[in-house]
């Protein structure tokens, strides 16, 4: 604990902690020790971690990157991360993310944009962040981030390490604020692929508290060996001759190719016909789901109240003018609209009907391949505030990473070396629904 505090306090300035734990973490660290003597501790005695800014923990500022939650406490702890407590994990502080897990830059924060370790210029990917910064400037061992469309696959890409999205249901997502309910994923950033199976193995399993996570037993993902058959990988030719596709990022992914193919596993080059629709199929639908998710907040029940307000419906008002940030805002219009009478049918339902053929389509590859192995982003960590004119430029960060989290897939993004400027850059593995015990050891068998 003292090692990782002191590295805190070593790397205030890239503003990847909102709380830092100190005195609860060095009294958890003194009782985790005792249990180690009388060898009662648990499965991951002395393991030290941080959270995401949109976990509940019990009686402790939650605030997820927003002023609209200034002032809020828990009122529980999320499953998740009540699960790592119980096994003798340390708690160390909550990480600075993009504002309700919107964004793919961590710019939209309340507190501030976090700075990626590996360039001061640069941004360390969204919206878990600081998450992923915490990891990558040994700040904690493991970090908890969640994973909508590409949150934690695509910081952790820009910033070197391993990010994990289990499949849709795999963890519970009790005490995760709300975002894209049918999207969100509880998602993990390591520096190695044995920590995230563990991790992933204490946290993952059936909750009374979420009737969307599948009761079939949780392997043993900690014993997971090498992958040691053929593989048969897909890949996509349109996505290595697409236009927004770095060419570094595209030399690095093809030399994983080259790879496996002189490694003796069989690499097919497909299309997938449904890349242009990807973007606005997520973009519909999330922003939909935000819209209602986001409503809650209203000045009554949680945080921040305007002073403005001369009735209910101006304090409603006042309240989420002025305690939601402009991407916020943007995407509760944006949902709005998609919901409305009159567009509901031309937009929301067939963004659904959009999903499902990407979801088919994406499950029929797997009828013949073990796994499909693209980039996680187009391009490597860019500069601080270089994407603030273009909504959509931001937006085509997610291109690769969405497809996954429609189809609801489990997916990992791997370090897989650095750009001309030691950029890292990433490759990510997606594999068949629930088969996250064949990726994590294909992932182990890769890096
Ligand atoms: N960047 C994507 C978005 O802004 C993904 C966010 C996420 O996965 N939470 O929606």
């Amino acid at each position: 604990v003292n090692h990782y505090l002191s590295n805190i306090k070593k790397y205030e300035h890239l503003n990847a902690l909102t709380v830092v734990y100190s005195n609860e973490a060095l009294a958890a660290a003194k009782s985790v020790q005792k249990k180690i003597e009388a060898g009662t501790s648990g499965r991951l005695a002395g393991m030290v971690f941080t959270i995401k800014d949109v976990y509940c923990h019990d009686a402790h500022d939650l605030q997820c990157g927003s002023k609209i939650l200034e002032g809020f406490k828990s009122q529980f702890t999320a499953t998740c991360v009540q699960r790592l407590l119980d096994e003798d994990a340390i708690l160390i502080g909550r990480n600075n993310c993009d504002e309700f897990a919107m964004g793919s830059s961590n710019e939209n924060s309340v507190f501030g944009s976090v700075i990626n370790a590996a360039g001061e210029n640069r941004v360390p990917g969204g919206s878990s962040g600081g998450s992923a910064v915490a990891v990558q400037a040994d700040m904690c061992l493991v970090s908890i981030g969640s994973d909508t469309g590409g949150s934690v696959r695509q910081p952790a890409a820009y910033c070197g390490i391993v990010g994990l999205k289990p499949n849709y249901g795999r963890i519970s997502r009790h005490g995760l604020s709300a975002y894209a309910s049918s999207f969100d994923c509880v998602g993990i950033l390591a520096h190695s692929v044995d920590d995230s199976a563990l991790t992933l193995e204490i946290m993952a399993g059936a909750d009374d508290y979420d009737t969307t996570v599948s009761h079939t037993d949780v392997p043993a993902y900690s014993k997971n060996s090498n992958w040691d058959g053929i593989a048969k990988v897909a890949c996509f030719d349109n996505i290595l001759s697409h236009e927004g596709l770095d060419e570094e990022v595209k030399s690095a992914t093809s030399s994983v190719y080259d790879k496996l193919q002189s490694l003796g596993h069989s690499l097919d080059h497909l299309g997938f016909d449904y890349l242009d629709y990807v973007l606005p199929t997520y973009y519909i639908l999330t922003t939909a789901e935000a819209s209602t998710n986001l409503s809650r907040y209203d000045g009554v029940r949680y945080g921040y109240r305007s002073e403005n307000g001369h009735d209910l419906e101006s304090m409603y008002k006042k309240s989420r003018s002025e305690g939601f940030g402009d991407e916020v805002k943007k995407r509760i219009l944006l949902g709005t609209y998609v919901l409305s009478e009159g567009f509901y049918d031309a937009y929301f339902t067939k963004a659904q009907k959009v999903r499902r053929l990407i979801r088919n389509e994406t499950k029929k590859i797997f009828e013949s391949h073990d796994f499909i192995v693209l980039p996680t982003a187009p391009t490597t960590a860019f500069e601080l505030n270089s994407h603030d004119r273009d909504p959509l430029e931001m937006y085509l960060e997610d291109i690769f990473t969405v497809q996954a989290s429609l189809a609801g897939l489990p997916a990992i993004s791997l370090p897989n070396g650095t750009d001309k400027n030691g950029m890292p850059i990433g490759i990510q593995v997606i594999a068949n629904t629930f088969e996250e015990e064949k990726l994590l050891s294909f992932s182990k068998y890769l890096v």
